[in-house]
């Protein structure tokens, strides 16, 4: 049983009842501490690296820890997904390090080697040390990214047992010099891909499309290296590891490792005075109501961080603890976020760290890497994005004994919302999974052409790179890339490198620069695809928290001009967006109603766009701009029901377009809880007879050119996703929409028409024909005072 009254849970209910709070926690969730569980190290595992765990303090690895290593060993591809801080990596180091001690033993001291990669520079380098700590010297690791100096990439490539580098450097630089590597990928042992939850979307199916080649390559050198991957807790872990790797793999997922206890509170802020769009209710936003807690907190010489998703948020709401504090303990709260110059964020830490500083706004730039445990508390506004990012946020408070307190402030929207009134969606079994979607030809077409250049590809090759392959091949030959020979293999024709075609981290497109009219400096760049909606002529542009408006959007020169500007207003565009559907793979039917997944042609043309009063939201005019459509080929998933089905349920066609709209809308809204990505990522349509299916019809789509997987994942647990949809929108308190449910910051038409109790019944409507007819989500955990879910 938990202590009754742990300090944490006083500084809960303390916050919670002070103040007029009552109503705003939604749920207290007790995470009991977890006491560490062992296993021997296995036999496998050289002496040697015992020892030298033993001399940083690791007598016996964890049982997780332990498996991890079995299977390595046994050549199985393994993905290890347990808890932040779990020690994934010497899961993973302690095999890999045996074997390459055992390989330095050989004639040429390199009889086996390693390749590890990681999604950043500076989590290899941090890797590195880790490696040099558990493996005697004779095991040469070593780093081969773009900073390696040329003198020194010779030797790696001679001489490293251990190279650690990242996808890009694989992609670009070793793969197409794999001569010149031969030596070292004959006798690869073990690939690690580190943090693999970070490949997701199109980043990922690139980096999945690398893997592979890099295992045809090692194949033509003889060797079949096991694969090891790390991830975060995620849903399907072993799903993803296979889609990454082509290879099956297994799930290592029991925790093992030790955690102290936290009190865990879910926290909605209050409705306000103002309103929003369409005379919408506006809950306050959830920076203020985390300034508010915070002042709270230093006042009782509680040390917090609060993280924020923006650098202006950060400071934000340090400003505004300190204002609400006054002297002298205004001194000792800050901001913290990335543009700090690294001497200023060291003096930070250290600050924080000697309890100088009692609360700090900071930005994720100090989720990684930087020891600030001994925090009291940890506050969330906002939730960011992942229950990976979560937990690593969480889990920096904690001391061991009292334990800790982490508090989630929901934002305005329907994911946050949704969550802080679910709480297994956050505290069970995870239903976010990392998608990816290899197989998409505008993913795979150019690691095609980056094969051949290091290797005519054959019919053998067929399989390893997927079903797209096959007929993707006439079609590179057609546009001159590739060349047939008559012995059936495909050539690269050109002279330029074929790696050079692409960038594992791009989006597609030419990127738009955004440049600063008066100095010519370059601030940064947006996708192509996102340049129409975000930096059109007359938008408002933010960056770095400062706020600029675009003077001019050059399309033929892929530049917006901008100046430096402080308008009272913010911009939204308005855009005119239709779908039609080029290939069913699949439609399954619900009782009348039927959901299909496949391909899709949007084309969407941004025609002018609001102004909108920052303080009110108030609409203050519309302009008009004249840009040319744009067509997008992607996947998408869409669903309709019929006309007698709403007939039945008494939902008049009138209201048909406001009701699959708002459903459209918060469906979006929703997606993120079961695939990692932003509500940016995807986009919808909803139609009230479309022609292509003769019904009504919600879609929706991912937004990069040939789907990243999002739409997939949405088709895969549909009945799940549209049900926690069903219950966002049901359980608002809002009375006719609001941004917390159905209406939306991307809306390309103004949130008009949104008809909120007629979604919910669209969507019963849908779900009545659904295969186990959709319980809502789990009412065990609902929290006291909850909306009973169903239907
Ligand atoms: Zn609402
Ligand atoms: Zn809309």
């Amino acid at each position: 049983m938990p202590p009754r009254h742990s300090l944490p849970e006083a500084l809960l209910t303390t916050l919670s009842t002070s103040r007029g709070r009552a109503d705003r926690l939604t749920h207290t969730e007790h995470l009991p501490a977890r006491p560490a569980r062992y296993s021997p190290w296995p036999d496998s595992i050289r002496p040697e690296i015992v020892a030298a765990a033993a001399d940083v303090g690791v007598e016996q690895p964890w049982a997780h820890q332990a498996e991890a290593m079995n299977l390595a060993k046994s050549g199985q591809t393994v993905v290890i997904a347990t808890g932040t801080a779990s020690g994934k990596s010497l899961g993973y180091l302690a095999p890999v390090l045996s074997d390459l001690l055992e390989g330095t033993e050989a004639r040429n001291g390199r009889g086996a080697t390693a390749l590890y990669l990681a999604p950043t520079k500076a989590l290899a380098a941090d890797q590195r040390r880790r490696a040099a700590e558990l493996a005697p010297p004779r095991v040469r690791a070593a780093l081969y990214d773009g900073d390696t100096p040329p003198e020194e990439r010779e030797w790696v490539r001679q001489y490293a047992s251990y190279v650690l580098t990242n996808p890009d450097m694989l992609h670009r630089g070793i793969l197409p010099a794999h001569a010149r590597w031969s030596s070292f990928l004959k006798v690869l042992r073990y690939v690690v891909v580190d943090e693999c939850h970070s490949y997701r979307g199109v980043f990922g199916s690139h980096v999945a499309q690398v893997l592979r080649r890099l295992r045809r390559l090692c194949a033509r050198y003889g060797s079949s290296p096991t694969f090891l991957l790390a991830s975060a807790t995620t849903a399907d872990p072993a799903v993803t590891a296979r889609r990454l790797t082509g290879l099956p793999a297994v799930a290592v997922t029991e925790d093992a490792s030790p955690r102290g206890p936290m009190v865990f509170g879910l926290w909605e802020p209050p409705l306000t005075e103002n309103v929003g769009e369409h005379g919408a209710p506006v809950r306050r936003t959830a920076t203020t109501e985390a300034a508010h807690l915070l002042t709270d907190l230093v006042e009782r010489q509680t040390r917090t961080v609060v993280f924020v998703r923006s650098r202006r948020a950060a400071e934000l709401v340090a400003l505004q603890t300190q204002d609400q504090l006054g002297r002298p303990l205004a001194d000792r709260v800050a901001a913290y976020r990335g543009g700090y110059l690294a001497d200023e964020r060291r003096a930070l830490e250290r600050d924080l760290h000697s309890g100088r500083l009692l609360g700090l706004a900071s930005t994720s730039a100090l989720e990684l890497g930087v020891d600030i445990s001994g925090l009291d508390a940890v506050l969330m506004a906002g939730y960011p994005g992942t229950r990976a990012s979560l937990w690593q946020q969480a889990g920096r408070a904690g001391r061991e004994a009292q334990g800790a307190l982490a508090i989630l402030i929901a934002r305005d929207d329907p994911l946050d919302t949704y969550l802080v009134h679910h709480p297994e969606a956050l505290f069970s079994t995870p239903v976010e999974a990392t998608v990816l979607d290899p197989d998409n030809p505008h993913v795979l077409a150019p690691h095609l052409c980056a094969a051949a250049a290091e290797l005519p590809l054959t019919d053998a090759d067929l399989e390893l790179f997927g079903p797209s392959t096959a007929p993707l091949l006439p079609v590179l030959e057609r546009r001159g890339l590739l060349r047939r020979r008559t012995d059936g293999s495909w050539y690269w024709t050109r002279r330029e490198r074929a790696a050079d075609a692409v960038d594992l981290r791009g989006s597609g497109g030419s990127p738009v620069q955004i440049v600063e009219a008066d100095t010519g400096r370059l601030l940064g760049t947006v996708d192509a695809a996102a340049a129409h909606t975000t930096v059109h002529t007359g938008a408002v542009h933010l960056h770095q928290g400062r706020t600029y408006l675009v003077r001019e959007l050059d399309l033929e020169d892929s530049v917006a001009l901008v100046e430096p500007a402080d308008p009272p207003y913010t911009t939204a565009a308005r855009d005119i967006t239709s779908i039609s559907v080029l290939d069913t793979d699949t439609t399954v039917h619900w009782g009348e109603g039927r959901l299909s997944f496949g391909s899709v042609e949007v084309v969407n043309q941004v025609v002018g766009y609001l102004r909108k009063r920052i303080s009110t939201g108030e609409i203050m005019g519309e302009s008009k701009l004249d840009l040319p459509p744009r067509t997008l080929r992607t996947r998408a998933v869409w669903w309709s029901v019929t006309e007698d089905q709403l007939l039945d349920a008494d939902l008049p066609l009138d209201r048909l377009p406001g009701a699959a709209h708002a459903a459209e809308h918060a469906s979006i809204g929703l997606l993120p809880l079961f695939a990692t990505c932003d509500r940016w990522d995807i986009g919808g349509v909803s139609v009230p007879l479309h022609p292509d299916t003769g019904l009504p019809t919600v879609f929706v789509y991912d937004g990069h050119p040939g789907g990243a997987g999002f739409a997939e994942r949405g088709f895969q647990r549909a009945v799940e996703w549209l049900t926690a949809t069903r219950e966002a929108i049901a359980s608002c308190e809002c009375e006719r929409g609001c941004p917390s449910c159905v209406q939306s910051p991307k809306c390309g038409n103004g949130n008009d028409p949104l008809d909120k109790t007629a979604a919910v019944r669209l969507l019963d409507v849908l779900l009545a024909g659904a295969p186990g007819a959709a319980p809502a989500a789990g009412p065990a955990a609902d929290p006291e005072g909850g909306t009973p879910a169903g239907s």
